[in-house]
């Protein structure tokens, strides 16, 4: 006999509204909503407490859901990486974005011109032709674009090496088209991860000294600077107050993954760790192993493997495509096939971007399902 015709499978989301966590399916992406919230309110009061504002960096989580809740709660707009990556938060109603990065080539401009119809778009520059097609595609899309020169404040990324550099390119900004001169980009990625508290608030003072003598060198050339936006997570505490930065661009804050939480953080911040990975013992093939059924397709490992979160007898000694492994320290610890494990990711940027949605949670059941409508946008 022939087989029964095929027709498609849909294949059930992950969890509904309502589900208590066990039923959620595996691996997922799980958002502890109420460590979330704390972390938004603590970041945005910093930065209110100072008058400096915050526009979180979207990269962290290409969550348009995410996005809406940090503008809500006082965030002056959103900071994108990429041009595409701008598009379901402009969709979502997100009004300023800044594309904290080099815009190059006639698609991601004609993008952005597009996008800064329809929102106000910043962006960064660091080189004179760069400048010169911008200006163009903005007058050929009739569109105007906000621009802040780029400066490298240490990191040895993009950005300008000198003052002068720097004025003149603000000086040509002034002079093109559909462009405004509105500030600077000083973004030093390097500090932000250094482990020591006392070490970080000397490179971060290293960074705002660095940034002073750009500012100094704008004002002898009479060039106002409104904006100085940069910073990020593992500095804030000392950006918001360095006098410097306008505006401060801290993304993980909102989830907290183990890289961020292995730094020394004194008693300055206290950020909760929100973000797990949600997996399921597969297998226990010996008295102190088990494997989980998440691997590299699930979680970033390239700044560790992720924790077993509240089981320091439990580690994660190998991460595969579709398996962590996990040692226990003895047979008692070891979990049993079918238990649920919640796992905290090494690097939370690259974890957002490996799924589709994130399974909103409040104490044991799921509050919502939000697209990660931004995965894999980097354009
Ligand atoms: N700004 C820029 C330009 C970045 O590249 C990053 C992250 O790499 C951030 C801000 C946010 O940093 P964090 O997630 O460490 O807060
Ligand atoms: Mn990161």
């Amino acid at each position: 006999t022939d087989p029964p015709q095929a027709s498609t499978i849909a294949i059930p989301p992950a969890a509904r509204p309502g589900d208590p966590l066990a039923a959620v399916d595996t691996p997922s992406l799980i958002l502890d909503l109420d460590a979330f919230e704390d972390n938004l309110r603590t970041m945005q009061v910093l930065a209110e407490r100072h008058g400096v504002a915050l526009r979180p960096h979207a990269k962290a989580h290409k969550c348009p859901e995410i996005a809406i809740r940090q503008v809500a709660l006082g965030a002056s707009g959103i900071c994108c990486q990429k041009v595409s990556e701008a598009v379901p938060f402009v969709a979502a109603g997100v009004r300023d974005i800044l594309i904290s990065n080099e815009v190059i080539g006639v698609p991601k401009l004609a993008l952005l011109a597009r996008l800064a119809r329809q929102a106000h778009m910043s962006v960064c520059v660091d080189n004179v032709r760069a400048v010169e097609a911008l200006s163009s595609m903005m007058v050929e899309y009739e569109a105007s674009v906000r621009v802040l020169v780029e400066i490298d404040v240490g990191q040895k990324r993009c950005g300008v090496q000198t003052p002068d550099e720097a004025i003149s390119l603000a000086r040509l900004v002034q002079k093109l088209p559909n462009i405004t001169f509105v500030g600077l980009q000083a973004y030093h990625g390097g500090v932000q991860h250094k482990r020591s508290l006392d070490q970080r608030q000397k490179a971060a003072e290293k960074t705002v000294r660095a940034i002073r003598g750009y500012l100094d060198a704008f004002a002898r050339a009479g060039i106002e600077c409104p904006i100085v936006s940069g910073g990020g997570t593992g500095t804030a505490a000392f950006d918001v107050a360095s006098q410097v930065y306008t505006e401060i661009q801290a993304g993980s804050y909102a989830f907290m993954d183990t890289d961020y939480a292995g730094i020394d953080w004194g008693n300055a911040l206290s950020f909760r760790h929100s973000l797990f990975l949600l997996g399921t013992v597969m297998s226990t093939p010996t008295p102190d192993r088990a494997v989980v059924d998440l691997g590299l397709k699930s979680t970033s490992a390239e700044s560790g493997a992720p924790q077993v979160a509240d089981r320091h007898d439990l580690r994660c000694v190998a991460v595969h495509d579709e398996h962590c492994i996990l040692l226990a320290d003895n047979r008692r610890s070891r979990p049993e096939v079918g238990m649920q494990l919640r796992l905290i990711p090494g690097h939370c940027d690259p974890t957002f971007n490996l799924h589709d949605c994130i399974v909103a949670v409040r104490g044991q059941h799921v509050e919502a399902l939000w697209p990660i409508s931004a995965r894999g946008l980097s354009r």
